[in-house]
């Protein structure tokens, strides 16, 4: 009996030992994870920007950041608010819906511990198809296999608001799939589909993919938008710049509606640790707009703008002292 406690004794202790450093190693580290979209999207290549620069500052912070790709922003709306993931990106309208208890929020409510950190970049309602379908205007979807993609996807809502502006409706007017964006190139080019709706940054992998294969491929203009924008302020219009894909059948320049991509939080992440993702990106911000051409157009004060959950009072105290806020 003795012996079998003085052996557990020193099992335990030799145990303690072990562990002792690694415990303590664990302790100072805070390992966070940041949910991004399909790899050839931007939010992918965005997540890793993020947690590349936090994690260059590894020993001043403690912070050990990776990417974890998933659906889109309704999945990392979703995953931040339930604590799965500490950060996501996700689209300025869905950050609004379901802050709002709007969408896809109707029946949960409204998500009152989501956070935004900053705007990112424009993302583009970007609808591509194939010119052997004969599709040149949105109201020539009737009747055609159309990806609007998957139920974690931020774009879903956008493809269901544009078709609406040509007064179809994705239920009954066509073949609605309902595949994640990342697939979608692939299945137009097996011509399994003949068109989808992407809401995306521009230039990313997937449309790149989409507009280099053997099937003529076309971007198709969403212009009859007024009423949708004035009732949805989160919507603006935009275009998609058609020099990125020299490939795809359009020769100028195609009119869309848009959304800003935006970093997420939980009102449950700590300060000190949204502080130094928001310190890490601003204080590199001339770096961090080299690492993709989608934010070109970024400047520190529209990184403020397009937000529509509150702050998280950790970026809230860097803007402050970065005098970006007052
Ligand atoms: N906007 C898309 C979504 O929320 C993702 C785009 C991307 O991954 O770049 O689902």
């Amino acid at each position: 009996m003795k012996r079998t406690f003085a052996q557990a004794a020193a099992a335990f202790l030799g145990l303690f030992l072990l562990m002792g450093p690694s415990v303590e190693a664990q302790a100072k580290t805070s390992f966070l994870t940041i949910g991004t979209g399909g790899i050839t999207g931007v939010y992918y290549p965005t997540g890793g920007a993020i947690a590349n620069m936090v994690n260059s500052k590894k020993d001043q912070y403690g912070i050990r950041a990776t990417v974890e790709a998933t659906g889109g922003s309704v999945f990392n709306i979703n995953a931040v608010v339930a604590g799965d993931l500490e950060f996501g990106i996700a689209q300025s309208d869905r950050q609004f819906q379901a802050y709002n208890g709007l969408a896809e929020w109707q029946e949960k409510g409204a998500q009152k511990d989501l956070r935004a950190v900053f705007s990112i970049y424009p993302e583009l309602v970007t609808l591509v198809a194939a010119v052997d379908a004969n599709i040149q205007t949105i109201a020539d979807l009737k009747g055609k296999r159309v990806n609007l993609g998957d139920p974690g996807s931020g774009n879903r809502q956008n493809a269901i608001d544009a078709l609406e502006t040509a007064g179809l409706n994705y239920e009954k007017d066509l073949k609605a799939e309902s595949v994640k964006a990342s697939e979608a190139p692939a299945l137009l080019q097996d011509e399994k589909i003949d068109a989808f709706f992407y809401t995306v940054g521009h230039p990313n992998g997937a449309i790149k993919e989409a507009t280099a294969g053997a099937r003529k491929v076309r971007f198709i203009k969403i212009t009859a938008v007024d009423n949708l924008l004035n009732k949805s302020s989160y919507y603006a219009k935009s275009y998609i710049p058609v020099n990125n894909y020299p490939t795809a059948d359009n020769k100028e320049n195609v009119d869309t509606f848009g959304v800003q991509a935006t970093l997420i939080t939980s009102a449950k992440v700590s300060d000190d640790v949204v502080y130094a993702v928001t310190k890490e990106v601003f204080d590199n911000f001339e770096n961090f707009k080299k690492l993709h051409p989608a934010y070109a157009v970024l400047t520190k004060e529209s990184m403020l703008q397009g937000l529509s959950a509150p702050l998280h009072p950790g970026a809230i105290k860097y803007y402050k002292e970065a005098g970006l806020m007052k």
